[in-house]
């Protein structure tokens, strides 16, 4: 298992510190700053964060070690592991490296949140939709009922009683701010801060709105379409810019943030973007091969077994697995061949095992083990 090695080129046996720095090294080259729109650089950079994921935990790199990817991903086939789709999600968890370097000011604007500055605004709605497979692996839009602060109808978003209007804050004369100047040995020095009489909005309610209680919003019901690209896991989320909360007084609205989470599938478990199913066959069969009719996301579809096949051998349908997000690229589906022992027994398959038996013979043979 030396992919991860590989990506950060590093040796299996470097230390925290080298993983560190080496991370860093290969992140500032593919850095999407340095690369706009090179789709290549964000490939190595995502996968250099994933690799690094693993590699900077001492427990995940232990189970790496041992077991691979599989060792990382919960024990098989769990998604959700290490997997970085998003970005953000890369700036949120690792930001902080650059920063350990001195770069905190090159990537501080991503990692640190977005509109850090600026007007009082509404708050940002937060939403989790649940989706199937089936729904993930075609794409979906999805029209979700919501409640949420909206301008009021009866004063227009202002929060003055109809026929009245706003004044002028007499505090900070509509400016929103107040100073306030100190002297120091340096010479003078304004104090600037948001007037606390019109909470930075420049002006006040005299006679408010007995629908909004001045405030200007009110919560409604409403409904948003959102449109799911193919191929989202759980953890993914989306940003809607000013679908969230008005604010007060017609400041302006928060964003809406759908959160995605896939629904248990009853029959298919998810890996990244295959997804796997289990097929139980009868013995004959196993031998002498068959044609079976499979499942699959989006209907049904002809698979061969070949004769001959172990039990616990895994058979790919290529292409019927989950698109890779925004990429023109799927997944597969596997399917895991389960040869089945029958546990009742007839007395007609007892007989036809006893011939069997003859003819295959009764001598085991034994091997030494390879994992
Ligand atoms: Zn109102
Ligand atoms: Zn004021």
């Amino acid at each position: 298992m030396s992919e991860y090695y590989d990506i950060l080129g590093v040796s299996k046996t470097a230390s925290a510190d080298e993983i560190k720095k080496a991370y860093r090294k290969v992140a500032m080259k593919y850095h999407p700053d340095r690369n706009p729109g090179d789709a290549r650089a964000e490939a190595k950079f995502k996968e250099a964060a994933e690799a690094y994921a693993v590699l900077s935990d001492a427990d995940k790199r232990a189970r790496y070690d041992q077991f691979g990817k599989a060792g990382v991903n919960g024990g098989g086939f769990q998604q959700g592991g290490v997997h970085f789709t998003n970005m953000e999600d890369i700036f949120s968890s690792f930001g902080d490296i650059f920063g350990d370097f001195g770069f905190g000011d090159l990537f501080g604007g991503r990692s640190g949140g977005r509109r850090r500055s600026g007007q009082r605004r509404g708050t940002d709605q937060k939403i989790t939709i649940r989706l199937t497979l089936e729904e993930i692996q075609k794409g979906v839009t999805k029209t979700i009922k919501l409640k949420r602060l909206e301008p009021c109808d009866a004063c227009h978003g202002s929060g003055a009683k109809a026929g009245s209007q706003p004044t002028i804050c007499p505090t900070c004369h509509g400016t929103g701010e107040v100073r306030q100047v100190q002297r120091s040995l340096l010479g003078q020095i304004v104090n600037i801060q948001p007037c606390y009489q019109c909470r930075g909005l420049g002006k006040v309610i005299s006679d408010p709105c007995r629908t909004c209680g001045g405030e200007g919003v009110v919560r409604k019901s409403g409904s948003v379409d959102i449109e799911i690209p193919p191929g989202v896991s759980t953890g993914n989320y989306m940003t809607k810019q000013g679908q969230g909360n008005h604010g007060p007084k017609g400041a302006p609205p928060g964003d809406l943030i759908i959160y995605f989470e896939e629904k248990e599938h009853p029959l298919f478990i998810r890996d990244g973007n295959d997804v796997i199913l289990q097929v139980d066959i009868q013995y004959p069969q196993a031998v002498l091969g068959t044609t079976l009719e499979v499942q699959t996301l989006s209907g049904k579809v002809k698979l061969k077994i070949p004769p001959g096949i172990r039990s616990g051998q895994v058979l790919r349908l290529r292409g019927k697995g989950l698109p890779e997000l925004n990429r023109h690229r799927e997944g597969d589906q596997l399917v895991k061949v389960q040869v089945v022992t029958p546990t009742k027994v007839s007395a007609t398959m007892k007989k036809l095992l006893r011939q069997l038996e003859d003819e295959l013979g009764t001598t085991p043979e034994f091997k030494k083990f390879r994992p």
